[in-house]
């Protein structure tokens, strides 16, 4: 008889998550193409793991004490899973985030009970960035650690141990590539050090939105960025602390409007609903399946749930503003 699980601790929900073979995308690819079901975590994405072990880790290094306060810069959903780890260990969150992100995003947090600060979009390198921002905001406040996610290796660590491990079982060792594309590249890094630690065989690709500069680097050498993505969470233009090592065998680009496609058809025929990265994700996945040929099976990430963006890509009006195809389902409401 199958066992399902059962918990005596609400964080031990986080990580095991499913993995799902993606019917549309395995035809397209010719081959297996399995989706990590990351949206599946209790904050609705991919990040609860990262936020869990930054905690654990700044609690074991005595860092983090009873009572004490974590502060993070984020696109959003590392500052929900960190505001559901520490409401439940008793902690306080800040969270600084740009102001371009998802409403939805911005209303989670408020609704859990972390303070938001909200910062104008900016560089990396202007001092007001929003990691830079939280960085400071740790400095003053009294009992605070910054997780600094973007280059605190706890992050990849979340994914060696776990996201790796767990592919590598649920696909029986079986597998021959997976691809997925970068924020911290905590994912991407650590997923790729623990398949590479069972098998130097699997292909480890990245997979690029525009606008970041890592296709550049992996493919010449050079940081170097073109064009630019509406997507939330992903699109990076250094080599973060979490990226240093990472195993790199082949990178591909992928267009917003690629990803919106998956988007659409993971919605339409699969009954998926998810954020803009895991349709790019799978895009990148489609891509490699075809590379790898057709015995292949290839895994990637579907990082977030759509319901965090209501607002945005499943908004006709915003689609339109970004000269983006609009769903024609979305035009019938
Ligand atoms: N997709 C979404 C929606 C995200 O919020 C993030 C996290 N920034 C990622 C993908 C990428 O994850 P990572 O930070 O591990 O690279």
């Amino acid at each position: 008889m199958m066992t399902l699980p059962v918990r005596d601790n609400t964080l031990d929900l986080i990580g095991n998550t499913p993995l799902v073979l993606l019917k549309g995308p395995s035809e397209a690819a010719g081959c297996e193409i399995w989706g990590k079901c990351e949206f599946a975590n209790p904050g609705g994405s991919v990040k609860d793991r990262a936020a869990l072990w930054i905690v654990r880790d700044a609690e074991a290094r005595g860092e983090l004490k009873p009572g004490g306060t974590v502060v993070e810069g984020t696109a959003g959903n590392t500052g929900i899973g960190l505001a559901l780890v520490c409401n439940a260990l008793g902690y306080r969150t800040i969270i600084v985030m740009p102001d371009n992100q998802s409403k939805e995003k911005m209303d989670t947090l408020r609704a859990l009970g972390a303070e938001l600060v909200l910062v104008p979009p900016t560089k990396f390198a202007d001092c007001n960035h929003f990691v830079h921002t939280s960085r400071r905001l740790a400095e003053e406040t009294d009992g605070a650690v910054w997780a600094n996610q973007f280059d605190n290796t706890a992050n990849r660590k979340a994914h060696i141990e776990g996201t790796a491990e767990e592919i590598w079982q649920q696909m029986e060792g079986r597998i021959d590539g997976f691809t997925c594309a970068v924020g911290t590249g905590g994912t991407f890094a650590g997923i790729g050090l623990g398949l590479k630690s069972h098998s130097e065989d699997t292909t480890i690709a990245l997979t690029d939105p525009f606008g970041a500069a890592l296709y550049s680097y992996y493919a010449e050498g050079e940081l170097k960025s073109e064009g630019s993505s509406v997507a939330e969470g992903i699109g990076q233009g250094r080599i973060t602390g979490n990226l240093e090592g990472a195993p790199v065998d082949t990178q591909f680009r992928v267009s917003d409007s690629e990803g919106l496609e998956w988007v659409a058809r993971l919605l339409r025929e699969e009954g998926l609903c998810l954020g803009l990265s895991s349709g790019i994700n799978v895009a990148g996945a489609v891509k490699l399946g075809k590379q790898l040929g057709p015995d292949a099976r290839v895994a990637t990430i579907l990082c977030d749930t759509g319901f965090r963006y209501l607002s945005t890509l499943y908004n006709a009006d915003w689609l339109r503003s970004k000269d983006l195809p609009v769903f024609d389902w979305l035009d019938r409401a």
